[in-house]
């Protein structure tokens, strides 16, 4: 036997009989999607490399470490998008989205791609929802954005606590960085290479290090929120009130600062303890810059990523049982050669008036073919031999109660079965 080949690591199968799960949850994201106004988008898999050094920010550990990034035949250097808000931005722009009159609200459901060590939920090609708000500045669309993550982590049965914090804008950030600059200095020899080279650049990313000695230090540093002007405060109260008038409980986090540099103002994290230490099932926040930085009009925006594997995990861990997809349609079983060719011929007028139809495909015997009739997740058993083929009728078998019928072998007759609920 030629040798097996394997998946690469960090990728992982849906399989036929998992991905009723997948569905479940990505038909729940486009309906809170829908009830909260927001319309898809699709963008390419792979885009030119600069849109993600640009957008992301070239200090992050998705651009310095993590980016799937080749060289095209062209010579163009390209990579897989490692997140969906890049893209999103780029399409905004080039599609001249903003003509259509503001807030633009979308979403996204689309693979992600980063190189990094695989843990549970955190594949190297990851799943994500998006949501995406351009052009509204008020708090009131930072608290839509968070109540709509809200709605299907509570549908999906997850208990997480909501984090909020912010950040800051470019007005109150200078005296943030001097601060942080200051309070680093005093540790520079212990910072590993990679926040020495950020200490000057951006300090505020040494915050998110996942090495255990910056992450030590870190944690005394200065805070943004101590740090806010007037035009940060006032929307940060503005957004704990919405918060609080429409039912959604958080707590405050200093901690949160989220790991791409666009960020601005209001940053925020479902975080569920049972994936380990990892285990933010969503963030997002306000990136109001990030618009004009890749070549738009000033804009404000907010928006959140979700992770479709940690929150069908979290789900799970939860307690969440998803419902397994309804059996309907009818397995034409067939007992002889008259019987299949019979069967060949309902299952096409079947199929035709939009019932699904099955037959056999393998030479099976009846009893074989009744096994996978219960296999394959028919509703209902069709079973058709030489007197059927000849009465022009059939027994139809009701796979749940194990009742039998006998009907006229036509479309309009097996549906009305079917519709009754009867046999
Ligand atoms: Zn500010
Ligand atoms: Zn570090």
């Amino acid at each position: 036997m030629a040798q097996k080949i394997q998946r690469p690591k960090g990728t992982a199968d849906v399989t036929v009989s998992e991905v009723y799960k997948w569905h479940f949850t990505e038909n729940l994201l486009r309906d809170k999607a829908r009830i909260f106004g927001y319309r898809e988008t699709r963008f390419p898999v792979f885009e030119h490399t600069e849109l993600f050094v640009r957008g992301v920010g070239d200090t992050t550990d998705v651009v310095q470490k993590e980016m799937y990034t080749f060289e095209d035949k062209g010579g163009r250097s390209m990579t897989l998008r490692p997140e969906g808000t890049a893209s999103t931005v780029r399409s905004y722009i080039e599609n001249g989205e903003a003509q259509n009159g503001a807030p633009y609200k979308a979403y996204y459901i689309v693979p992600n791609f980063r190189y990094e060590q695989p843990q549970a939920g955190r594949l190297r090609e990851h799943h994500q929802f998006g949501i995406e708000c351009f052009g509204a500045a008020s708090f009131e669309a930072d608290a839509e954005v968070i109540s709509l993550a809200a709605s299907f982590i509570k549908a999906l049965g997850i208990k997480t606590k909501l984090r909020i914090n912010s950040i800051g804008c470019p007005a109150c950030r200078p005296a943030y960085y001097k601060a942080l600059r200051d309070y680093f200095k005093s540790y520079e020899n212990d910072l590993c290479e990679t926040c020495r080279g950020r200490l000057e650049k951006n300090p505020m990313r040494i915050l998110d290090c996942k090495s255990p000695v910056c992450q030590g230090i870190a944690e005394k540093a200065p805070r943004a929120l101590d740090f806010l002007c007037e035009d940060c405060g006032a929307p940060f109260e503005g957004l704990k009130r919405t918060l609080n008038d429409t039912g959604v409980p958080f707590e405050i986090d200093t901690g949160i600062v989220r790991g791409l540099d666009y960020y601005t103002k209001t940053v925020f994290e479902f975080v569920f303890d049972g994936i380990g230490a990892q285990g933010t099932v969503c963030g997002g926040g306000r990136y109001d810059g990030l618009i004009e930085q890749l070549g738009g009009a000033p804009t404000p925006a907010v928006g959140f990523g979700c992770g479709l594997e940690r929150l069908i995990i979290a789900a799970t861990a939860s307690g969440f049982v998803f419902p397994p997809e309804d059996k309907d349609g009818v397995f034409i079983a067939s007992a002889d050669e008259a019987g299949r060719r019979a069967a060949a011929r309902f299952a096409a007028e079947l199929r035709d008036a939009g019932v699904p139809a099955q037959t056999d495909l393998c030479a099976r015997s009846l009893k074989a073919q009744m096994k996978q009739a219960d296999r394959c997740g028919a509703a209902y058993t069709l079973i058709l031999g030489e007197q059927e083929a000849e009465n022009n009728s059939a027994t139809v078998k009701n796979m749940a109660t194990g009742e039998q019928v006998s009907c006229a072998l036509s479309a309009a007759d097996i549906i009305k079965v079917i519709k009754k609920g009867q046999a």
